[in-house]
């Protein structure tokens, strides 16, 4: 099998399940008991925070928190930050978050919150002038994201976390989900206020995931019960993740793979770019500007669910837009926000490489992908 489709989910790593072995078998106890089995659990979880913290350049482990996911994280950050300024009724987000945001902020919406949705121009990019027009003083929240999970487009998190701060009293939140470990990330030179990242992404295992609170931002738990996490998310801590999810990050920063991961992504855009005449990037094409390993391609005239069962049938995962969309037959918002046509967004196809790929199964996808699309052309009623 071919797995291009990491931006849905990674493999665990073998370092990642060595790691997690003890603590599925040996080690069983609570961290929060005194006991010296709980001790040496929580002992894992506190080597596991430094982990995160150190790959995500947080000023202090203690800033990270650990929930259950990547939805986790974003909700509570976005419905804790509105909890604690219930005078202030304005959000600013965009067009093209994940829906662990965008779905939130359309619920806000019917609460009764303004939301200001920024919108991005062909190439997936933001107008930081709508940023700075869209704040106001009753803006708690700003919530955008750093790479888009569809395309890949990275937003300048910098210089959002400076206007947002030279501009309003908001407070940033940053979903991080599809940034971590595939780019540096440097929190504490940056005004984010919270940040959002998932496990599974970086192939620790799926269950997992933390949020980023800043010293001094003020965040009331989510989940309520017990006092774990010092009181701010309540529940049994899922240990053999959390060592986990440390575990892959300790193997995100010490691993410099990305390289070769990049080559084998531009390889992938370019041969499909050049070989396949109906064939659109999505996405600024300066790759400086995009993820190392996504490319979102879109198939003029063809259907993107045909491409994926032909290239399934054939052993390759790829993803029509991003995971989320797959049951469903409209264009993903994030095209639609781009502009790009209808004829094109329902061809697209998400390429997202990973550290287990080989240059022989980019090969093999390049051979194969240009026959499905030509096929499909072919029996397409509107490619004339
Ligand atoms: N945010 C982004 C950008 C994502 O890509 C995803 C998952 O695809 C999420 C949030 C949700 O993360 P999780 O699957 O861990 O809930």
């Amino acid at each position: 099998m071919i797995y291009l489709d990491n931006n849905a989910t990674t493999a665990v790593a073998p370092e990642v399940y060595e790691a997690m072995q003890p603590y599925l078998s040996k080690y069983f106890g609570n961290p929060s008991s005194p006991h010296a089995l709980g001790r040496h659990m929580k002992h894992a979880v506190e080597d596991a925070r430094i982990e995160v913290a150190s790959l995500i350049g947080a000023a202090d482990p203690k800033e990270i928190v650990f929930t259950s996911c990547g939805s986790e994280s974003d909700n509570w950050a976005i419905r804790g930050v509105l909890a604690t300024r219930p005078d202030k009724k304005h959000v600013v987000t965009t067009l093209v978050e994940h829906e662990a945001v965008r779905n939130v902020c359309h619920q806000l919406e019917k609460e009764g919150y303004d939301v200001t949705w920024l919108g991005v121009d062909g190439n997936g990019e933001l107008d930081l002038e709508e940023l700075r027009n869209a704040l106001r003083a009753d803006t708690a929240l700003v919530s955008i994201m750093l790479a888009n999970n569809e395309t890949g487009v990275l937003f300048p998190m910098r210089e959002i976390g400076h206007i947002v701060r030279e501009r309003s009293g908001a407070v940033f939140h940053v979903d991080g989900v599809q940034a971590v470990g595939k780019v540096p990330i440097e929190l504490k030179s940056c005004n984010v206020d919270l940040f959002a990242l998932s496990g599974h992404k970086l192939h620790a295992p799926q269950g997992v995931g933390a949020l980023y609170v800043r010293s001094g931002v003020e965040l009331p738990s989510f989940i309520l019960g017990g006092k774990q996490e010092e009181g701010r998310r309540a529940g049994t801590l899922a240990v053999p993740n959390i060592v986990g999810l440390g575990a892959a990050c300790s193997l995100a920063r010490i691993d410099g793979d990305h390289t070769l991961i990049e080559s084998l992504r531009n390889q992938l855009e370019d041969g499909i770019l050049e070989g396949i005449s109906n064939a659109h990037l999505n996405g600024i094409a300066d790759r400086t500007k995009r993820l190392p390993n996504t490319s979102s391609i879109s198939f003029e005239h063809v259907d993107g669910q045909s491409i994926l069962a032909h290239l399934d049938d054939k052993g390759i995962c790829v993803s029509t837009g991003s995971a989320c969309h797959s049951s469903s037959h409209t264009a993903s918002p994030t095209l639609k926000a781009m502009n790009v046509p209808y004829s094109m967004a329902q061809g697209s196809i998400r390429f997202s490489v990973g550290r287990y790929n080989t240059e022989e199964e980019i090969e093999t996808t390049l051979d194969v992908l240009p026959k499905i699309i030509s096929k499909l052309v072919e029996m397409s009623p509107t490619a004339k």
